[in-house]
């Protein structure tokens, strides 16, 4: 069997699309979302992430403001930016760029944002109103923002026309931003469902019984083809730089795609949806913050 490739790229086109034309139909309306972004310090990866979400901003229609800020900026500055923001009209969505500088209590600045204006989906209120609902369906419709990653991994595996509901499902990966809450969407797709991490004893036991597996380990090409079940969907999150300057992900590509049934690519897989639903999220952000 050689895998369908998943392709990210093309998926969050066609999501970006979709949301032109709605914003479009906001802006007849006078309504412009609008997404303000945060970065501190000069982290090169954090550089790029953000101008590709600027780009993003651009494509779909939705008014950007940036604010870098050189390293040394206190915490209270932020803050301070944070809480203007939270009052401002024109902003929809307010995304701090992590990692922070090491000064930066980083649970206190996400805390300092709006739960209404969190379109990264990383508050503590967002975090709890997602885990109480029990459907994607519920969530959608309510006043609750999906961390962006897990989220485009769900819309990845749906949109490709593959089946949650019913399958075995291991996520290799328990971070806040990634592993758990992936956890919590397939659980609400009604997949049954394992989580791995660096404690569990037989690892490649676990991940062989997966329908879905997904990797969001950070460790180059770690899950190899005799970790994963022939027919299997293989969603990696992983991005991690060789030392010949390749990016690849945390699945090892080339044997695992001679077994699986459907496989995501590292670059081209998680990584553009992680961006489009970041805008799903500003524009529904902005949609809910004229009703309420
Ligand atoms: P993280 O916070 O470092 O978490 C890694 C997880 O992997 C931890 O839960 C850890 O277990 C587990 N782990 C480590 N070694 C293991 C092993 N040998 N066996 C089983 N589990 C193991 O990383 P993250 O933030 O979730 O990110 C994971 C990867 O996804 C990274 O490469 C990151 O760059 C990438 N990422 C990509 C996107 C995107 O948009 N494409 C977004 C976010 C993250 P413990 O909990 O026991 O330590």
């Amino acid at each position: 069997m050689v895998a369908q490739i998943i392709d990210g790229k093309k998926i969050a086109q066609e999501i970006k699309a979709e949301l032109a034309n709605e914003v479009a139909h906001l802006k007849a309306k006078g309504i412009i979302p609008g997404l303000a972004t945060v970065l501190v310090g000069e982290d090169p990866a954090s550089q790029i992430y953000i101008k590709n979400k600027l780009k993003s901003c651009e494509e779909v229609g939705i008014y950007s403001y940036h604010q870098h800020l050189p390293a040394d900026t206190s915490e209270e500055e932020v803050l301070k930016l944070i809480k203007e923001l939270n009052s401002d009209p024109k902003i929809h969505g307010i995304l701090v760029q992590l990692p922070l500088p090491k000064h930066f209590d980083e649970d206190k600045i996400l805390l300092a944002i709006d739960p209404d204006k969190d379109v990264d989906g990383f508050h503590p209120v967002n975090v709890g109103r997602f885990s109480a609902k029990k459907s994607i369906r519920e969530i959608e419709d309510e006043k609750i923002f999906l961390p962006c990653t897990p989220y485009g991994i769900i819309q990845l595996i749906k949109r490709s026309g593959l089946t949650i509901a019913g399958s075995e499902a291991v996520v290799v990966g328990r971070s806040n931003i990634v592993g758990k809450p992936v956890a919590m969407l397939l659980l609400a797709e009604n997949a049954t469902v394992t989580v791995c991490h660096s404690g569990t004893k037989d690892l490649g036991e676990v991940t062989r019984k997966a329908d879905i597996l997904v990797a969001a380990i950070g460790k180059a090409k770690m899950i190899t083809a005799d970790m994963v079940k022939e027919g299997a969907i293989v969603i990696d999150v992983g991005v991690n730089r060789l030392p010949d300057g390749e990016i690849c992900g945390d699945v090892d590509f080339s044997a695992v795609r001679e077994k699986a049934k459907a496989i995501t690519p590292v670059p081209g897989g998680v990584g553009p949806m992680t961006i489009a639903m970041l805008m799903v999220n500003t524009v529904k952000a902005a949609k809910l913050q004229l009703t309420s």
